[in-house]
């Protein structure tokens, strides 16, 4: 009979789950990580993959450290992982457009008013300075702010390369759907998954939109919520684009695949992830605002899936009471490609009781205990 035991059990194989499984491997912990359908097969596989720049050290924000640590984590897991000629992280400029006046103003005042103590190469280009590096967006678009520190990846291959890493160290994958996560109240913790008891000195929930329903057993409440979203992809005319486009909450951008990638979509519908024909129009809508020349795009495939979001919108991680077993890494929502590894290493670190290098206390899920 196979090992039902590890130091660490982690539920979910998303880019959570994966970089907990990542960080706890190489530290020497024996790791089994549950994943239901295929590490990557939601959110994590499918997200458009743009790692925004942080615009100024922002202390008052509650995610800024996370934020910050996850990006410097996401150079270091791509150094150390990517294959000769194939960087999992590459620089890819975006440009966040203002379509409007007020937009304008604020992005033109944001850059005045913040320019000595904004970070990296953030710049406000004018429609006329935008069209030499772009030269297919609308002139309806009056400028916009360029982040020229921003980076892509492939959500999907950085997930797989954390989980080949944890899997090269000895962690294991159990494709079984866990049922629920045991506590007793004793601090001995497990998972029930497939009529099969698994034990563990601790357990990772980072089980993305799903993570609420896997806690009800435990008497805890981790309000997680799945936000759908939806992204078309097209074989444009023309060379693929060099910046990324963001407009209201929409973006735009070409992809090493060849398309051009479009989205998106914020829709509260349970656990549905069909993609629909009016997400399809909207999205398309909303892109050949800003790219006209998309009216004559071909679209060649359409992907849905669902990003966990908490009751008041902030990622959740940390155990849930001060002296559980069981630790939640979740509720990225849609920065959760970003924030992916740092919700890995703090859960590893605290698996681990080691420091986190972080003041982690607002987002401890605990806070929503009633
Ligand atoms: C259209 C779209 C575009 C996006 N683009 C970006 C972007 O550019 N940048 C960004 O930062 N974020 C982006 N996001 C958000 C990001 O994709 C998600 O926040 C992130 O992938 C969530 O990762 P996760 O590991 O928490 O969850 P998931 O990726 O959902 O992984 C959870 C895993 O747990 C498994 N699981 C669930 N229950 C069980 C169980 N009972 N037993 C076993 N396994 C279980 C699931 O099968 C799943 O594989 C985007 C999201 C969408 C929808």
């Amino acid at each position: 009979m196979a090992d039902h035991t590890a130091d660490v059990i982690v539920i979910g194989g998303g880019i959570a789950g994966c970089a907990a499984a990542h960080f706890l491997s190489q530290r020497g912990q024996s790791v089994l990580l549950f994943e239901k359908d295929s590490v990557a097969a939601h959110a994590s596989g499918f997200a458009f993959g743009v790692l925004l720049p942080r615009l100024f050290d922002d202390p008052s924000d509650p995610v800024d450290e996370l934020t910050k640590l996850s990006l410097e984590l996401h150079r270091q897991v791509s150094d150390e992982l990517s294959e000769p000629g194939e960087p999992l992280q590459r620089r890819k400029a975006s440009v966040l457009l203002a379509l409007d006046e007020p937009m304008a103003a604020q992005y033109r005042g944001l850059y005045r008013t913040h320019s000595s103590s904004l970070l990296g190469d953030i710049r406000w280009l004018e429609y006329g300075e935008l069209s030499h590096i772009e030269a297919r967006i609308s002139q309806h678009v009056i400028g916009g702010l360029y982040l020229g520190e921003s980076a892509e990846i492939s959500p999907s291959a950085f997930t797989s390369a954390m989980w080949r890493s944890a899997e090269a160290r000895g962690a294991r994958l159990v494709n079984t759907e866990v049922e629920s996560v045991v506590a007793d109240g004793s601090g001995s913790v497990g998972v029930q998954a497939g009529g099969e008891t698994y034990s563990a000195a601790k357990v990772i929930v980072a089980a993305g939109p799903w993570s609420s329903r896997l806690l009800e057993g435990t008497g805890a409440t981790v309000p997680v919520e799945p936000l759908k979203g939806q992204i078309v992809r097209l074989r444009a005319p023309g060379p693929p684009m060099k910046i990324s486009l963001w407009y209201d909450s929409d973006y735009a951008g070409s992809k090493p695949d060849g398309l051009l990638w479009c989205g998106t979509t914020e829709e509260r519908v349970g656990f549905d992830e069909q993609p629909t024909e009016s997400a399809r129009a909207g999205i398309l809508a909303s892109a050949q605002k800003v790219l006209p020349f998309l009216a004559d795009a071909e679209m060649v495939t359409q992907t849905a899936c669902l990003r966990p979001v908490t009751a008041d919108g902030f990622p959740a991680v940390g155990p849930l009471e001060d002296d559980s077993n069981v630790i939640v890494a979740t509720g990225g929502g849609r920065n959760g490609i970003v924030l992916g590894p740092a919700l890995g290493k703090v859960a590893a670190d605290m698996a681990l009781g080691t420091d986190t290098g972080i003041d982690a206390g607002f987002l401890s899920p605990a806070r929503f205990r009633s």
